[in-house]
């Protein structure tokens, strides 16, 4: 092991967007979590990113693909050997669980 030199505050708050997202490669991803261990600062606005990237999560619209796209996404992933069970395909009208109706 040689000297470690623990990342300093201003190159890793602005890793920390990343770090929330799970995006760093091994050296930098440990480099801020040890940073993390002593900084508070750091530590409050990576708990503020991680709010921000679990909301990321569900921001995004729903998109339902065109019968033509699901079947050659199925057909390519059936030729590759990966099919594995696909979600039944929800779409509004069809009777299947209809988002906000109970
Ligand atoms: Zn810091």
């Amino acid at each position: 092991m040689g000297s470690f030199q623990p990342m300093l505050h201003p190159p890793v708050d602005e890793l920390l967007p990343l770090h929330a997202l799970g995006a760093l490669e091994t050296a930098d991803h440990d480099a801020v979590e040890r940073h993390l261990e002593s900084c508070g600062k750091c530590g409050q606005e990576y708990a503020a990113w991680r709010e921000t990237a679990a909301c990321l999560a569900v921001a995004a619209p729903v998109a339902i693909p065109t019968a033509a796209l699901r079947g050659r996404v199925l057909a390519a992933a059936a030729r590759q050997g990966r099919l594995t069970p696909w979600p039944p395909l929800h779409i509004r009208g069809e009777g299947v669980a209809k988002p906000g109706v109970r």
